[in-house]
């Protein structure tokens, strides 16, 4: 085989394409396979903060920067105190993420990293991949890379954004306790939508404190300043801090179809392959779970992405998508309920698609019925 071809070939080194590799690096079996990882960024800005929860230590635990047991949830009047236990709460920088698989890959012979942009990917045996500056092929493409369809947006798919700006800041003394985090605070919204404010504090004078929205359609850049100023004045109380960096981004939340756009031995991961979860917008779990799977389908000789996405569950987030799209007003309401009626153990569980179908059904019922009745005939009539 020419130099150009490899057995594996991977686009986009983000977290996605970054645990899959790392997934592949650390079994054996995959010790003689050529991996290639296309990556158009040099991946050495700290452009993510990732936070996931999971029951005692875990693969990330060195690299972390802080991680939490207690926490705190607020409705539009009340609060609830949350005790996580046995999950932890916890918080990784992309940067360090970066470094780490970085540092890994480049001790492991086998496989070679370009900085280069993928252009186009066609299935076949092998699967060919046009770069900016080079075309490889590959008896696998696993690709980061979001499909074009999802942008067209002339479909009957519920696309939601997740959009939010966070501030690292300093305060001059103590104002914040390192040992509890705030989940989602609901006290300040902008206007009538699913908006909240969590606050990670990293010490008792610095904290990353984000104000995010669930809604369809971006805010003006300068109306999240507000309100994250509205939330240190109104809320925390706190009127002098030092903003020491700034983080902005955008999830889709959404059932579209991602899995549609994988074909034969050219499959899409990460945020391409639908690991987001639509309902919440976290998918840096979901990535090690899924390139574990993916490990262990391609050792099996099974289709690759073979039991990554579970139907029941992407069921009930496409329902509650369709809910929050039609009443976004709702949606404080909607996490008081499940915040209120379930052990948060529980719904982190939830989350997790790691539920039994009784448990989610206790989960499911505790919500106000009509929205979801209606979203349900939405459903399928759409
Ligand atoms: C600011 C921010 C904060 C987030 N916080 C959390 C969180 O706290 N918890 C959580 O679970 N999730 C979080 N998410 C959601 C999700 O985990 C991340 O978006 C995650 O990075 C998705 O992984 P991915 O591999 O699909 O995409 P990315 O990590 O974005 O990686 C895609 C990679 O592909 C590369 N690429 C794209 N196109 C090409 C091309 N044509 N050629 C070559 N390379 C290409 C990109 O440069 C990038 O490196 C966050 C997202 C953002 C944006």
């Amino acid at each position: 085989m020419s130099s150009t071809h490899f057995d594996i070939a991977i686009a986009g080194a983000g977290a996605a394409g970054l645990q899959l590799a790392l997934a592949l690096r650390s079994d054996p079996f995959f010790a003689e396979k050529s991996i290639l990882i296309l990556e158009k960024d040099s991946k050495e800005a700290n452009d993510r903060t990732w936070c996931f929860w999971e029951k005692g230590e875990g693969r990330w635990d060195d690299l972390l920067r802080h991680s939490w047991a207690f926490g705190d949830f607020f409705s539009k009047t009340k609060s609830i105190k949350l005790d996580l236990q046995p999950y932890r709460y916890k918080m990784l920088q992309a940067i360090d993420f970066y470094a780490f698989a970085k540092r890994e890959l480049a001790a492991a012979p086998n496989f070679i990293w370009r900085n280069d942009e993928v252009l186009s990917v066609e299935n076949g045996s092998p699967v060919r991949i046009a770069g900016q500056s080079g075309s490889y092929s590959a008896d696998y493409v696993f690709d980061s890379r979001i499909p074009e369809g999802f942008f067209q947006k002339n479909d009957k798919y519920t696309r939601l954004l997740q959009h939010f700006k966070g501030w690292y800041v300093l305060t001059p003394d103590d104002r914040f306790d390192p040992a509890r985090f705030t989940m989602m605070d609901y006290r300040l919204r902008w206007q009538d939508t699913t908006s909240f404010t969590y606050v990670l504090p990293l010490s008792r004078r610095e904290a990353l404190v984000e104000f995010t929205l669930f809604s369809p359609e971006l805010l003006a850049d300068g109306e999240y300043d507000t309100m994250l100023r509205r939330y240190f004045d109104e809320i925390l109380k706190i009127s002098e801090f030092e903003i020491v960096e700034e983080e902005q981004g955008v999830i889709p939340m959404s059932d579209f179809p991602f899995e549609k756009y994988s074909e034969g031995r050219h499959i899409r991961i990460g945020t391409a392959g639908g690991w987001v979860k639509p309902s919440s917008g976290y998918s840096f779990k979901n990535c090690e779970r899924n390139a574990r799977r993916i490990v262990e389908n391609l050792k099996a000789g099974r289709p690759a992405n073979e039991g990554v996405l579970s139907p029941r569950f992407r069921f009930y987030d496409s329902l509650f998508l369709d809910v929050l799209y039609r009443r976004n007003d709702l949606g404080p309401d909607l996490f008081e309920t499940m915040y209120f009626k379930n052990d948060i153990q529980k719904i982190l569980a939830f989350l997790d698609d790691d539920t039994s179908i009784g448990e989610d059904l206790r989960i499911i019922t505790g919500f106000p019925q009509l929205p979801f009745l209606r979203s349900l005939v939405n459903r399928f009539t759409r």
